[in-house]
């Protein structure tokens, strides 16, 4: 059974008060908090177990590297990936999709190639693409949503063309929550021999996620969004994939020799991690992952549904709020405006007074904001530890907004 209290005995900030109210937590979308287990194991690892990975032979080098290697298999357990040498760590999304871009669409774009986008991306997965437009005259393909924020696997599939090199897309909208198809973009874009980028930043938190079962090419997640340390991450990618790729930042630890006149590189996942990386940062996310598959994704996909119905039958009552996206089976992430003349940052000042911490702006997702012609909007995303009261507190919250700025 699914024990929300017992989960949230499990996240120590969750006890606090904010302006003298109890915490009410519905900014899981921009980061989660931490389970004491996360917190615990960061501090196990600076106390006990600390030292750089993979170069010392000494005895806590090796406890340290052993510790952050086995945190591939964690991972790609998590997504349902056939071989952990498929895992390549991050420092987060950002880093996973910039990744893609530097190692392997660079060098295989021509001008007028074309990556393919959906107008829900987060700028993480919109800059990096521009970056190849602005320099080698990469043309972007944008798909737009149906007004209620659901993305049409079909008007994807038919945005392909002959000179399309990448579909890059969201798993689930960060504004909207909007859960995308991507099995079906895939198996579209394969027919085609279109490789698929995925950028699980959203996704990976709310459901269970198997990366075999998508068929993508490139899945991306972010450890701070999974319940674990910011400065951690990961990207899947697809073996056939990463054998095409070129080393992106270049340094220690992703070489085998450096000469005066040559360099030769180490065996991927590797040959794309150069430096020190966020070793204990990565520890802690491979605690985390272990903490989310201990619930069940299942079961927390379950728990965050009925939030979100609970959040959308409360909802129905308020005609002065405005939802951005309502697409059926969305995740529990409502980004909204309200009648009238007050601001997203007047709202969300408002309902932070009342212990209530949501996000309010543009989220990193501008194209889709202009699709929904706003300038900012307010944004409650629920995560796996909040509840139907705090569902209550944020529409009394809400309903408190409306007195004072209709
Ligand atoms: N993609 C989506 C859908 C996101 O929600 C976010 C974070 O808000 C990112 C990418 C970027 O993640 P990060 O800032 O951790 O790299």
């Amino acid at each position: 059974m699914y024990d929300v209290a017992k989960i949230r005995a499990d996240f120590p900030i969750l006890s606090r008060e904010v302006n003298g109210k109890p915490l009410v937590y519905l900014d899981n979308g921009a980061s989660a908090q931490k389970p004491r287990v996360v917190i615990e194991a960061i501090t196990q690892a600076y106390e006990m177990e600390y030292a750089n990975v993979h170069r010392g032979l000494h005895h806590l080098s090796n406890l340290a590297t052993e510790k952050y290697e086995g945190v591939r298999a964690i991972v790609a357990r998590f997504l349902g990936a056939p071989d952990s040498e498929e895992i390549v760590f991050t420092s987060g999304t950002t880093e996973g999709i910039n990744l893609v871009s530097y190692a392997w669409a660079a060098p295989r774009m021509q001008p007028g190639d074309e990556i393919v986008l959906s107008v829900l991306e987060h700028h993480a997965n919109i800059v990096p693409w521009h970056f190849l437009r602005e320099r080698q005259g990469v043309v972007l393909k944008w798909v737009e949503p149906e007004p209620d924020g659901t993305l049409d696997p079909e008007k994807v599939i038919a945005a392909i063309g002959p000179r399309t090199k990448l579909v890059a897309v969201t798993q689930m909208s960060n504004v909207t929550g909007t859960l995308v198809d991507v099995a079906a973009i895939c198996r579209g874009a394969r027919e085609k021999g279109v490789p698929v980028l995925v950028d699980g930043s959203q996704g990976a938190v709310h459901r269970p996620v198997s990366v075999a079962e998508i068929g993508c090419d490139f899945y991306a997640i972010t450890g701070h969004k999974l319940y674990g340390p910011t400065g951690s991450g990961a990207i899947w990618i697809a073996k056939e994939r990463m054998a095409e790729m070129r080393p992106f930042l270049g340094g220690g630890d992703m070489i085998r020799d450096v000469y005066r006149d040559a360099v030769t590189y180490n065996d991927p996942p590797m040959k794309f991690e150069a430096g020190t990386p966020g070793i204990v940062q990565q520890i802690g996310m491979g605690v985390a992952l272990e903490y989310l598959m201990g619930l069940g994704m299942g079961n927390v996909a379950a728990h965050e549904a009925d939030l979100r119905d609970y959040a959308l039958s409360r909802f129905k009552g308020l005609n002065w709020l405005n939802l951005q996206g309502t697409a059926p089976g969305k995740g529990a992430i409502f980004s909204f405006t309200l009648e009238g003349a007050a601001h997203a940052h007047d709202i969300s000042t408002v309902l932070d007074k009342k212990g209530v911490a949501v996000r309010a702006g543009t989220h990193c997702a501008m194209p889709l904001l202009e699709f929904y012609g706003v300038t900012a909007t307010c944004r409650a995303s629920f995560g796996l530890y909040n509840t139907r009261a705090e569902v209550d507190s944020l529409v009394e919250a809400l309903e408190l907004c409306h007195e004072l700025f209709a």
